[in-house]
């Protein structure tokens, strides 16, 4: 079997048996299988994970790739052929083709081997699931001696051919809030009586629209959605509560600071204003991707004819890539996979073009010889 068609072949096997984050059995023993097919003995980590390691043929510097392993609470309405036969569980993110190509790059690197240094492969659990398995990799070890690190992420709205690495953001914080509003509940017919949750919670929601608008600089990007609001029972009777769902993305952790506070800020004094309280929980989520320039740059005049780099936004999604980043020096790229008719990440009906796998494979391939 030629490379490519074994590429998309382990793709396909892999999409067909999604697991949840920690859950990735049947996932790492494929893994495991395929591995060791190639001649290649992989250890566990972080209990669902695999780590293994292709040594060159003199000294130097170590280079890690990694793949994310899991898939999403989710029931694929596809009509592949090869759609997941795990309900309720779904590839609905690349994760599958993250592994098929990062499984490509170790057959090739395993025959043959670099000149010199060594390349490890990182096969991670739980990216979907905060606080992230990048975490558990990184207890485990999987960092120890590796000097640089790189991966990838396919997107399925960016045209197939086309890729963005840029020498620093890529992706934002993440990070999600809880705002509950205490009032006084009360009669409909005597609201002098009560300090009404509903009003307070929506002065409060059109007042955090003006943390970005009005306090965090214009070149500064940055998103504070509210995105759920439950308060209330009834039309004749004044809600003594109000809960407020929301999320922050920025790409500053000055940024992240500055907002986290003004939200403490803004509810308690709206809320003081009416004679009530505001209780603020900010849980921080995944750090922002910023990749190291000068990983970035080495990796990306790698790439000359492999790819079309284009200049493309930061994305606001968030990623646990960033946790090996936090650490040592490395880059993540996104790599374009538009099928003729594409669906957001985390949709039941999404899928990738397989066509950007063997390119994939290629960038990887390339950006550990260029790191070596
Ligand atoms: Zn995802
Ligand atoms: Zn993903």
């Amino acid at each position: 079997m030629d490379w490519k068609t074994h590429l998309i072949e382990d793709r396909r096997n892999l999409h067909q048996i999604p697991e949840l984050g920690h859950e990735e059995h049947e996932t790492q023993a494929y893994l495991r299988d395929a591995l060791s097919q190639g001649g290649l003995d992989a250890h566990t980590v972080a209990k669902t994970g695999l780590m293994v390691e292709i040594p060159g043929r003199a000294p130097g510097a170590r280079v890690a790739v990694r793949a994310e392993m899991d898939g999403l609470p989710l029931g694929e309405d596809t009509e592949l052929a090869f759609r997941s036969r795990h309900p309720g569980r779904m590839h609905a993110c690349g994760h599958d083709g993250h592994m098929a190509m990062a499984l490509a790059v170790a057959r090739r690197f395993q025959a043959n081997p670099p000149q010199k240094g060594s390349v490890r492969f990182l096969f991670q659990p739980a990216e979907e699931q905060h606080p992230g398995g990048a975490l558990d990799m990184i207890a485990d070890g999987c960092l120890d001696g590796v000097d640089r690190i790189i991966g990838l992420h396919l997107q399925s709205p960016m045209p197939t051919g086309q890729a963005v690495l840029h020498a620093g953001a890529m992706m934002a914080n993440s990070d999600r809030f809880r705002i509950v509003i205490h009032g006084r509940g009360g009669h409909a017919s005597e609201p002098e009586a009560t300090q009404d949750a509903v009003l307070i919670g929506s002065q409060l929601v059109a007042q955090l629209q003006t943390i970005v608008s009005r306090r965090v600089p214009a070149t500064d990007p940055a998103v504070v959605t509210c995105g759920a609001f439950h308060a209330g029972s009834a039309a004749n009777i004044i809600a003594d509560t109000a809960e407020i769902l929301g999320t922050v993305r920025t790409l500053s952790a000055q940024v992240q600071s500055q907002i986290a506070e003004e939200i403490q800020h803004m509810a308690s004094t709206v809320a003081a204003l009416y004679g009530a309280q505001a209780e603020v929980s900010y849980t921080p989520g995944y750090p922002a991707v910023i990749n190291n320039a000068e990983v970035a740059n080495l990796w990306a005049s790698s790439l000359d004819g492999a790819i079309q780099l284009v200049d493309h936004p930061p994305i606001m999604g968030g990623e646990d890539f960033s946790h090996y980043l936090n650490r040592i020096p490395g880059a993540f790229l996104l790599l374009g996979a538009r099928p003729q008719q594409y669906f957001p990440h985390h949709s039941p009906h999404f899928t990738i073009d397989e066509d950007a796998l063997p390119i994939g494979v290629e960038l990887l391939y390339r950006g550990v010889l260029a790191l070596l």
